[in-house]
């Protein structure tokens, strides 16, 4: 057998990458990685953590308005947004340092620097060449922005996480989970906000009423919503802002221009034109259930792969991934039901299949939908609902989907997801004792099908 210097490179240190490096090397891979730009991936440094603190940050303005209803004095309160800037960055240092303490406490050698692959069993981090027995890709997906004229003005959410000044009026463009939270931060940081978005509804891929209701509460929020909407160029003003033009005839002068307009595989400049790996159309690449591409000890998961794009997900895939490779356990990777949230405000949590879905699937469906004030709002004065919404199959009385918005929507569908990954029916719901006074008690207590 060769003798290699390591026995896995894994190139790109995210989520999927940190997990099946230290995994493996705990199976006792001589494992190796390379990373080109964030310590831990999208998730810890432009992704899903310094998104959900900047959600916290956004919702104090709501909490101070609502506070006086429950008595407490008026404020005016005054935001920073350096102070906020500079403590996520120290917060995101912070792990940062933790996910290479991960890489070193597992004894995994790590190269600071962008990775190339040179051939089957060889990888560049710059001038210095290493052997490897198998390389994983986990090099995860980039933001997309579409070519107009001017789009260079625009920002990504990479930048949006670091920007120098909040603006005054903010155009977000895209209709994904990622615009919609974008939208939601600066309009509760107090920036003027619109989303521009190409289709007729944003969150394609949610329940039709979960989409209706967070349309709703946009608009109660005064966000600026335009659908059908095609921003076509981007003009830098002398005063430093922008003005957009939209093929609608209508235009817009603003202060940032953010496209959240989808994420492709991150496949530039690795190297794969040295190898004969197999892409999709949109330039993911192809796997088998082992995670094994069309280069036999060559390998990719995450974002990389398509799919679901979505931390847990490049996680769990990753502890497959080593486990069948590295401890001689074959595990695969089972993608029904996966939960998942929407930090939009208010939250949206959901599993399982949508109306359409089922519907499309062929089910016979029951549907259980309820729309109410929460307990909180009778005294805060907003006017926010929540909405709820249970998919069940008629013929087997089982749950196909649960679906919510609603403060912490994400934490309590967590708990429904283990729920359905065991089978629960409509029975069962029905036989569970709720929790009062909470707002997820209500999925236990909907008795009557609406569609009956
Ligand atoms: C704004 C935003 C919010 C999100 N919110 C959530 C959320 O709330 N919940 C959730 O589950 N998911 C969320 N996600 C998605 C989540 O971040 C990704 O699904 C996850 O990070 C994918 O993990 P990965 O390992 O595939 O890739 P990544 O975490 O992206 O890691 C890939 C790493 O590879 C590095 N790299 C790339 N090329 C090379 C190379 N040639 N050599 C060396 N290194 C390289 C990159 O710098 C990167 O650090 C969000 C994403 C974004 C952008």
């Amino acid at each position: 057998m060769a003798d290699y210097d390591f026995d896995l490179f894994v190139m790109g240190v995210g989520s999927g990458g940190v997990r099946a490096a230290r995994m493996s090397a705990q199976y006792g891979a001589r494992v190796a990685t390379a990373e080109d730009k964030y310590m831990g991936g999208t998730c810890v440094n432009v992704g899903c953590v310094p998104k959900k603190l900047f959600v916290y940050a956004s919702h104090y303005s709501e909490d101070y308005h609502q506070a006086q209803g429950f008595g407490w004095d008026q404020v005016a309160p005054g935001f920073n947004w350096t102070t906020l800037l500079e403590n996520k960055n120290t917060e995101i240092a912070r792990l940062n340092g933790i996910y290479k303490g991960l890489l070193d406490n597992a004894g995994v050698a790590h190269f600071d620097g962008r990775a190339r692959i040179v051939d089957q069993h060889h990888v560049a981090i710059g001038d210095t060449v290493v052997s490897t027995e198998k390389i994983l890709i986990a090099t995860g997906s980039w933001p997309v922005v579409p070519e107009v004229p001017g789009s260079e003005h625009a920002v990504t959410s990479n930048e949006a996480f670091f920007l120098e000044e909040l603006p005054q009026h903010c155009l977000v463009v895209g209709g994904g989970y990622i615009a919609v939270e974008f939208a939601g931060i600066f309009h509760g940081l107090g920036v003027r906000t619109t989303l521009s978005y190409r289709g007729p509804l944003f969150l394609r891929n949610f329940d039709i009423d979960i989409r209706k209701t967070v349309r709703k509460e946009l608009e109660k929020k005064n966000i600026g919503l335009q659908f059908e909407s095609n921003a076509t160029s981007i003009e830098k003003l002398s005063s430093g802002r922008f003005r957009v033009e939209f093929a609608e005839g209508n235009q817009m002068e603003t202060d940032l221009v953010l496209y959240a307009t989808g994420r492709e595989p991150a496949v530039k400049d690795i190297g794969i034109e040295n190898v004969d790996l197999e892409l999709r159309s949109d330039s993911s690449i192809i796997v088998d259930e082992n995670f094994r591409t069309s280069v036999d000890n060559i390998f990719a998961l995450g974002d990389v792969i398509g799919g679901m794009q979505l931390t847990p997900v490049a996680i769990e895939e990753a502890m497959c991934f080593a486990s069948t490779h590295f401890l001689n356990i074959k595990k695969t990777m089972d993608y029904d039901n996966v939960a998942t949230a929407d930090f939009c405000q208010p939250n949206i949590g959901t599993v399982g299949l949508t109306e359409d879905e089922a519907t499309e699937v062929g089910y016979e469906i029951d549907i259980y939908r309820s729309t109410f004030r929460p307990m909180k709002h009778t005294l805060s004065g907003s006017d926010e609902k929540f909405m709820m919404k249970l998919v069940v199959d008629r013929r087997t009385d089982k749950m196909l989907g649960f679906h919510m918005v609603g403060s912490e929507a994400g934490e309590v569908i967590q708990g429904i997801a283990i729920a359905m990954k065991v089978g629960v029916t409509k029975e069962q719901f029905d036989a569970t004792v709720g929790i009062h006074p909470t707002t997820a008690e209500e999925f236990v207590t909907m008795r009557e099908a609406i569609n009956r």
